[in-house]
């Protein structure tokens, strides 16, 4: 059997879905949308190659995506055009010259099973051209430009197109070519065949290979991966850290607890301004992204770090996490100390970690703790400090 080549188009801005990048892009139970449409056509046997076509911005974003995976098949990544039949006639371009079936595909149906790509290529193979369709379950109105009805098409001879689409390589290049020609504009690749004259068959479409494009469609899709169990269950996107610290209390140092200075005789003995609750959150935020410690980031070697307010290595390490794609959602410390009371801090406290990381005060908790005057925090020779931090995959 001849060879069959898919393309895939990209080229989407996510407008609909409110965000300011690719939809493509975004995660989908941990990893981009697109990762998860790639991924389908990797593991379909009946495709050779596939041609991915992206918006000329995303292609660096693309070619990581592919790489990260390792997707074999993907050998062409080309840049679209303005809209979405321009960039799939620049596809087509790239599709080898020897294929006997082109699968076109939306990069916004990450869901799409390998029973439908295969039968959308037998379809080709047999009827020249197909769409993977379901029927439509609502009643449909034509209006006019008043939003008044103007007719009700009879709803059994409605089906609604998804893709894929496939059809052997001459019928789409004709149909393009015929496009070309003649300017015809059409919103998928079935209709400028048919527009060109030519007969598409619908085989059956599937409920869950939905289309991506609104906030919603991200909920649904994720509520039917979750569903497909064994392998295919999503790892929840989040990593959990911990940290601890230790420091001395000595006369004559200012005592510095979660950024704010307290009132007290004695303070907290460091390289730097000693903050041990700062320390432990950083060694914890820094344990859930496996990027080190405070230690391997910030050796108290270096004389930069000589008396450095721990906010602002807080901030440093709020950087490195933005740059390894985490965020903050969640933290939780224990101050171990005999006096002063933490209590009345708290809240300065909280409000300066969920400022520096992002993430709303009530997700900063801290607390208070003696030992009942029992070891070296219950004696008053030190303050001890534990934390847990919760990142979520940007
Ligand atoms: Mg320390």
């Amino acid at each position: 059997m001849g060879r069959v080549e898919a393309i895939i188009a990209a080229g989407g801005r996510g407008r609909r879905v409110g965000a300011d990048r690719n939809k493509l892009l975004l995660p989908l139970a941990g990893r981009p949308v697109l990762a998860h449409t790639l991924e389908a056509f990797e593991r379909a046997a009946c495709v050779d190659r596939v041609v991915l076509v992206a918006a000329p911005q995303d292609l660096g974003a693309c070619a990581e995506i592919v790489a990260g995976a390792g997707f074999r098949k993907v050998e062409a990544i080309v840049p679209g055009g303005p809209e979405r039949q321009d960039s799939v006639a620049r596809g087509l371009d790239a599709v080898g010259p020897d294929v006997e079936v082109v699968v076109v595909h939306d990069g916004a149906r990450p869901l799409v099973a390998a029973e439908t790509i295969h039968a959308a290529v037998e379809g080709a193979r047999c009827w020249g051209a197909v769409v993977a369709a379901l029927p439509v379950r609502d009643t449909i109105k034509v209006v006019d430009s008043a939003c008044a009805v103007v007719s009700t098409p009879e709803r059994d001879r409605l089906w609604a197109a998804q893709t894929p689409q496939a059809f052997q390589a001459p019928v789409l290049r004709e149909a393009f070519a015929w496009a070309a020609r003649s300017g015809h504009r059409g919103t998928d690749e079935a209709s400028l065949v048919e527009a060109a004259g030519g007969r598409v068959m619908v085989i059956p479409g599937r409920e869950d290979n939905i289309k991506i494009t609104t906030p919603a469609d991200f909920l649904v899709a994720e509520a039917f991966l979750a569903s497909r169990g064994d392998g295919a269950r999503p790892v929840p996107p989040v990593s959990v850290g911990f940290g601890f610290d230790v420091h001395r209390l000595v006369a004559g140092r200012p005592l510095v607890l979660g950024g704010v200075e307290i009132p007290s005789p004695l303070g907290l003995l460091g390289h730097s301004d000693a903050d041990v609750l700062l320390h432990a959150l950083m060694d914890a935020l820094l344990g859930a992204a496996g990027l080190g410690d405070i230690g391997r980031c910030f050796p108290d070697t270096d004389e930069r770090y000589h008396g450095i307010s721990s906010v602002v290595l807080l901030e440093r390490v709020a950087e490195m996490l933005r740059q390894a794609g985490w965020q903050a959602i969640h933290a939780d410390a224990t101050v171990v100390a005999e006096k002063p009371k933490v209590a009345p801090y708290v809240p300065a406290m909280a409000a300066k970690v969920a400022a520096v990381l992002g993430m709303p005060e009530e997700r900063v908790n801290i607390k208070g703790k003696t030992t009942e005057g029992l070891g070296f925090p219950g004696r008053g020779e030190g303050i001890a400090a534990y934390a847990v931090a919760v990142l979520r995959k940007l």
